[in-house]
């Protein structure tokens, strides 16, 4: 973390860089980079930049696709993962010819949602906590040009009998939570992870084996501002592969990767603060949550169909979405309920830590969208009062799936594809251009690309239909 170009360059020196490599987001949240000799790391790059094609990866501008990229200084990290000494930042995208922020770049977006949110006077800042879960394959084979990632154990039925490498300590279906060596065989991995992350500056709160047997991880780190928040995710996720791709593992973070087998999500913790205390903190209210939270939770509930177009917004998103999994299928919030849209956890009980999630999200959003679209939405809940209970969003406290159907059928359900959350946002954008956060023609151009990918894998024979009709 530098706050000095020169500060960077005495660290350049003394520490003998080579590289610098510079790193930015696409649309879909995908990290791309563009590396330079530590010698070509002057003033004038601060102020010039570097040149790239921002219609290349997802982001038009309606003058041209030329735009430059400008390392932000405080996020200088270094990248263990490459042979030459190499200093990595996080850029943000500008104009090439005015030097001014480009209005699509989704860390300016972040960064506008913030502004927002300030000049509102409702808080001083957002905070989150998203939460990571991933999976790692030992095997990743093609067939047909699909991708046919083999578990840990191939056929876990088979193997559960005769557990191949020597030993029995294998994670039943479902059973990994928590898992202890030596069924968790996953633990240096993720240390390993971890280390590098704390050296790249990002702290970690705890890590272990998730749900998902045998495979499935989580990393959280604690609560961080908006943007520390959003570059913190692209770090974990790096790390997380870039461990993984060095130990001859793959790591994903796709939500849904297995049929039949838990689901990775990617739930954001998030409150608000005010003169330095947690707006969102009462502790009569329920779930120690004041009226501000609610009527926030009125806005991402009463949004959350639109929303999750911006969070959900991959075709495979909705294949996690599914009752069973700890994966959120309804709109209502409740203390402890994991089913829910929204669970306010029950050690969320003092200032320091009330807050809630929202779990529907998972890791294909770009997370700095996903950050600003759900503070747009719980900020237009607390503008409008958007009481929550009068709306229909519960708190319901129990277990749904014991309900009889016509009880059920009250609650409002979640989008259960990406082309039912493309409609919703379609219907529902105007909270996403309050403050000039999002752009119309922008999220116009986004409901494209989202209904392009859906079609594509629409279009497609699928695996399982060769079981029902070949
Ligand atoms: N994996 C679950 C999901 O898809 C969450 C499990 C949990 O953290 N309790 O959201
Ligand atoms: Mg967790
Ligand atoms: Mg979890
Ligand atoms: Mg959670």
């Amino acid at each position: 973390v530098f706050s000095s170009f020169e500060q960077a360059r005495q660290h350049v020196l003394a520490r003998n860089i080579r590289m610098i490599d510079l790193v930015f987001s696409d649309l879909w949240g995908r990290w791309h980079h563009v590396s330079i000799p530590a010698s070509q790391f002057t003033e004038q790059l601060m102020r010039d930049g570097v040149g790239f094609d921002g219609s290349s990866v997802g982001l038009k501008s309606v003058k041209s696709g030329d735009m430059v990229l400008i390392p932000d200084l405080a996020t200088g990290y270094h990248d263990p993962f490459w042979e030459e000494p190499t200093l990595g930042f996080i850029c943000s995208a500008f104009e090439a010819d005015t030097r001014t922020p480009f209005a699509a770049d989704p860390r300016n977006i972040a960064l506008r949602a913030e502004a927002h949110l300030k000049a509102t006077g409702i808080a001083d800042e957002s905070i989150w906590g998203p939460e990571y879960e991933f999976y790692v394959f030992d095997k990743v084979s093609y067939e047909n040009g699909v991708n046919t990632a083999s578990y840990r154990v191939d056929s876990r039925e088979a193997d559960w009998h005769s557990a191949e490498g020597g030993h029995g300590h294998l994670i039943p279906l479902h059973g990994g939570y928590h898992a202890m060596p030596p069924k968790d065989q996953l633990y240096n991995l993720r240390a390993e992870m971890c280390s590098e992350l704390a050296r790249m500056g990002v702290e970690v709160k705890y890590h272990h084996h998730e749900v998902g047997g045998p495979g499935q991880c989580e990393i959280e780190t604690p609560l961080f501002p908006m943007l520390k928040a959003g570059d913190a995710t692209q770090m974990v996720k790096y790390v997380a592969k870039m461990v993984a791709h060095r130990r001859g593992q793959t790591a994903t973070f796709m939500p849904k990767p297995l049929y039949g087998e838990a689901g990775s999500g990617m739930h954001f913790h998030q409150l608000l603060m005010k003169a330095g205390r947690n707006l969102f903190f009462d502790p009569d209210g329920y779930g120690c949550l004041s009226q501000e939270a609610h009527w926030y939770i009125g806005g991402i509930l009463a949004h959350g169909p639109a929303l999750l177009a911006l969070t959900n917004p991959s075709t495979n998103s909705y294949r996690r979405l599914v009752p069973g999994f700890e994966a959120p299928v309804s709109a209502f919030f409740s203390l402890g309920n994991r089913s829910a849209a929204i669970r306010v956890p029950k050690y969320a009980d003092r200032e320091e830590t009330a807050r809630f999630e929202f779990r529907p999200p998972d890791a294909t959003c770009n997370v700095y969208l996903a950050l600003a679209a759900q503070l747009l939405a719980g900020l237009d809940g607390i503008q409008k009062r958007l009481d929550p209970t009068a709306l229909g969003f519960g708190p319901i406290d129990q277990n749904i799936f014991g309900w009889s159907e016509e009880q059920r059928r009250k609650i409002k359900s979640l989008p259960t594809s990406l082309t039912e959350a493309c409609d919703a946002l379609e219907g529902d954008l105007d909270f996403l251009l309050a403050g000039d956060v999002f752009d119309r023609l922008q999220l116009e151009d986004y409901l494209l690309q989202l209904r392009a990918r859906e079609a594509a894998v629409r279009n497609r024979p699928h695996p399982y239909e060769m079981a029902l009709y070949f």
